[in-house]
C-alpha cells in the first residue's frame, strides 16, 4: 500500500539527510507525488512549476514518453554489466556523440558516476599526465575563487576556499593554488589587465602545476556569474605558455544550458580535460564523463603505470547510457538553440522589474539562466513556502535567487515563474 503524505514524511523525518542540511531542521519539505513536463505535483495536489530542472539537468521535462522508453527498452536488454574486459552499445554510441559534440580534439572518454567524481577522474589525469613525462612535481591545481566543482575530497579542495568551507576541513584537503575570480564580466570589453592575477600565480607556481580548472563562462553553484569568453580564450593560451593542463567544468554548462552546447564554445577553445554530468542523461539518471585528448590519454598510457588508474563499479552503466543517447538526440533534434536564446530574452524580460527593488543588486540571464542577486543572503526556510504559495519552485542559494528552468518551458509558464520571482522579491 502507499504511504501517505504523512507517513513519507514523518520516515524522512526520522532518517534521511538532504543536500546541505540538518537533521533538525525545522524548515518544510514537500512530497513529491509524481512528475510531469515542468510541473512538480506535490502529495497534497498542488503543482509547482519548476524553475530548477532538477539541478540544472531535467532539459526536456520529467516523464518524457522518449526518454522513458529508452529506459524500458534498454531494461529489458541487461541493466548493468562490469565494463572491464566488456563493452556494449549504449556505451560506444554514447562516446561517439560526445566526442562529435564537444570541442574538437577531445577524444577519449572515461564513464563515471556523478560529476565530483568526474572531477575527481580529471585532476587524476592531469597528475598522471605529467608523473608519466617525468615531473611529479606538477601535482597541484590552480583554480578560480567563487568557482564550484563538487563535494568529494578532490573536488571540494578545488572550490571556492571560503564558501567552501575549506577551514572545516583544515588539514584533510589538499591545498591548492587560487586566483581571483574573473573580473570582466560576459560581454564587457576584454583588457590584459583582468589576467594580471593568473598570469602572476602561473608564472610563481607552474613548477608544481598540473593543471588549472575551471567553470567556463559561467561560475554556477558558488557564485552564478558569467565571465568574459576573452577570459577564457587568454587562460587556455596562457596554459599552454606556463606548460600547465586546462580542465574545463561543464558539468552544470554542458548540453546547451549558456546558449552554446558548451560554454567552451564562446571562446573556441579545446581544453585538454572536459568533466561533464548533470544534464548527460537529460536528468534521469546519475552519469558523467571525463573526456581528455588523445595526447593527454597516450601520455597517461605510455608512463610508468601503464594505464588510467581509476575504474568505478557501476562504470558506463547501460541504462544511464541509453537514455543519455536519447536525450542527446532528442537535444539535436529539437533546435535547442533557438529556444534557450529566446529563453534569455523571456527571463531577462520577466525579471526585470527585480531592478526596481531595493533590496536587489543586479539582475542577469545568459542562454536558459536568469538570476536575481539580493543584496543581503535569504532566508531559504521562509523563501521557499513564498514560491510555492506562488505554484512554482525556485530554491534560492545565499543571495542569489535563480533559475535555470527545463528547455521546453512554455512561454506562458516562464512567464508564470518569473512573475513569481518578481512577487516575492518585492516582499523581501
Ligand atoms: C554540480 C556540479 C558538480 C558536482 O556534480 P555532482 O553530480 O553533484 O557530484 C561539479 N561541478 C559543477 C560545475 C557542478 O555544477
Amino acid at each position: 500500500m502507499a504511504l501517505t503524505q504523512e507517513q513519507i514524511l514523518a520516515l524522512d523525518k526520522a532518517h534521511i539527510w538532504h543536500p546541505y542540511s540538518s537533521v533538525n531542521s525545522a524548515a518544510e519539505l514537500y512530497a513529491v507525488d509524481h512528475c510531469q513536463g515542468v510541473e512538480i505535483v506535490l502529495k497534497d495536489g498542488r503543482r509547482l512549476i519548476d524553475g530548477m530542472a532538477s539541478w540544472w539537468s531535467m532539459i526536456h521535462g520529467y516523464n518524457h514518453p522518449e526518454l522513458n522508453q529508452a529506459i524500458k527498452d534498454q531494461v529489458d536488454n541487461m541493466a548493468h554489466v562490469m565494463f572491464g574486459g566488456l563493452t556494449h552499445e549504449p556505451a560506444a554510441r554514447l562516446a561517439k556523440s560526445l566526442v562529435e559534440i564537444t570541442p574538437v580534439g577531445l577524444e577519449q572518454v572515461f564513464f563515471s558516476d556523478s560529476g565530483s567524481v568526474a572531477v575527481e577522474i580529471g585532476q587524476k589525469m592531469a597528475i598522471q599526465y605529467w608523473h608519466a613525462k617525468g615531473h611529479p612535481q606538477k601535482n597541484k591545481m590552480l583554480s578560480l575563487r567563487l568557482g564550484y566543482h563538487g563535494d568529494t575530497f578532490a573536488a571540494m579542495s578545488v572550490c571556492d576556499p571560503v564558501t567552501g568551507m575549506h577551514q572545516l576541513f583544515n588539514g584533510v584537503l589538499t591545498e591548492q593554488f587560487f586566483t581571483e575570480a574573473p573580473a570582466c564580466k560576459y560581454g564587457e570589453a576584454w583588457d590584459e589587465k583582468y589576467l594580471l592575477d593568473i598570469r602572476q600565480q602561473l608564472q610563481q607556481h607552474h613548477k608544481t602545476l598540473a593543471a588549472v580548472i575551471l567553470e567556463p563562462i559561467v561560475q554556477g553553484a558558488g557564485a552564478m556569474r558569467f565571465y568574459s569568453a576573452d577570459y577564457l580564450r587568454r587562460v587556455s593560451e596562457l596554459c599552454k605558455e606556463y606548460g600547465v593542463l586546462l580542465i574545463a567544468d561543464e558539468i552544470a554548462t554542458g548540453f546547451g544550458r549558456a546558449g552554446k552546447m558548451f560554454a567552451c564554445d564562446f571562446a573556441g577553445i579545446t581544453p585538454d580535460i572536459l568533466c561533464l554530468g548533470k544534464a548527460l542523461t537529460g536528468g534521469y539518471m546519475t552519469l558523467a564523463a571525463t573526456l581528455c585528448t588523445n595526447e593527454v590519454a597516450e601520455t597517461i598510457c605510455a608512463g610508468e603505470a601503464g594505464c588510467f588508474m581509476h575504474g568505478p563499479t557501476f562504470m558506463a552503466n547501460p541504462l544511464a547510457c541509453a537514455v543519455a543517447n536519447k536525450s542527446i538526440e532528442l537535444l539535436l533534434a529539437n533546435d535547442w538553440q533557438p529556444q534557450v536564446l529566446s529563453m534569455e530574452t523571456a527571463l531577462r524580460e520577466g525579471l526585470a522589474p527585480c531592478t526596481q527593488q531595493a533590496s536587489v543588486e543586479d539582475v542577469r540571464c545568459l542562454g536558459a539562466i536568469g538570476v536575481v542577486e539580493m543584496k543581503e543572503p535569504v532566508n531559504m526556510a521562509t523563501i521557499t513556502p513564498l514560491f510555492v504559495e506562488q505554484g512554482v519552485w525556485v530554491r534560492p542559494f545565499s543571495t542569489r535567487v535563480y533559475v535555470m528552468p527545463p528547455y521546453c518551458m512554455a512561454p506562458a509558464e516562464l512567464q508564470k515563474l518569473t512573475s513569481a520571482i518578481c512577487s516575492v522579491v518585492e516582499r523581501l
